[in-house]
């Protein structure tokens, strides 16, 4: 952590998945957000006087020096699903709220297939992560395939990380600054890799505010669960700042900081 960041505001980037109408789910938990938590949740941000802020000023604020106003929380949805346009963002835009969408850019307008829930829900289309881009949503890489980057080789852990940013600046037309690695999953050579590949930055699932990030390539974040109260929500903007990870106990050096009720998460 650099010295400054004591003094800064913690930053809170909250980590969720899909947003809608689900089942109790038995496991997984952090990939579903009921929509009228959701609802309720953002209406709370709002009550509670926190700034939402797009990825961009974050990483300026914690790695640059740049304003960072009181209470910031920037929020972030893995995957790509389908119900971000037709939940999460509607809601969002009421709030004037920015957010940022991570792409696995193979699956785009296809089934998440990697999640053994049964339903793989489907991930959006190409025509709407575009449209969604020309409304102000941020979208980012999650990789080709949502792979576990850790088990690869170099020669395919550099076209999951640089093929996807390419394929989805093809379908943006502009640069894509912002990368995810898929279930938390990297080495510090995939970290390497994302940071000489031109990202600005990547987002781990290492629990904690992204002040205690030690570069701009190993950004922890919060995850919301299907859960989590409103009372809990709250105890995590307000207090679950320290980060907490067990890269340090890997002996393969994987770092895999996604791990809920004993289950890996994405
Ligand atoms: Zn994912």
């Amino acid at each position: 952590m650099f010295d400054a960041a004591a003094k800064m505001p913690r930053v809170s980037v909250l980590m969720y998945h899909q947003v809608g109408h689900f089942p109790k789910p038995e496991s997984h938990r952090a990939v579903y957000c009921d929509v009228s938590r959701f609802k309720a949740q953002m209406a709370c941000l709002e009550w509670g006087g926190y700034n939402v802020i797009p990825l961009t000023d974050a990483c300026n604020g914690i790695f640059n020096g740049a304003f960072l106003p009181p209470k910031p929380v920037v929020l972030t949805f893995d995957d790509g699903y389908q119900n971000f346009a037709d939940e999460a963002w509607p809601l969002l835009r009421k709030h004037g709220y920015p957010a940022t969408v991570f792409i696995v850019t193979r699956l785009i307008g296809k089934p998440a297939k990697w999640l053994d829930d049964g339903k793989q829900a489907r991930l959006m289309d190409a025509s709407t992560i575009r449209s969604l881009a020309r409304e102000g949503v941020n979208f980012g890489s999650h990789t080709l395939t949502h792979c576990r980057l850790s088990q690869l080789d170099r020669k395919e852990q550099r076209a999951e990380i640089m093929g996807s940013k390419s394929e989805l600046e093809d379908i943006l037309g502009k640069g894509v600054a912002d990368f995810c690695y898929p279930y938390g999953d990297y080495t510090p050579g995939v970290r390497d890799m994302a940071a000489e590949g031109g990202y600005r930055s990547a987002l781990t699932c290492i629990r904690g505010a992204a002040n205690f990030a030690s570069n701009p390539f190993e950004i922890p974040r919060k995850a919301i669960s299907y859960g989590d109260s409103l009372f809990g929500f709250f105890w995590k903007l307000e207090m679950k700042h320290a980060r907490k990870d067990s890269s340090s106990h890997n002996p393969a050096h994987v770092i895999q900081g996604c791990s809920f009720n004993g289950k890996k998460e994405h």
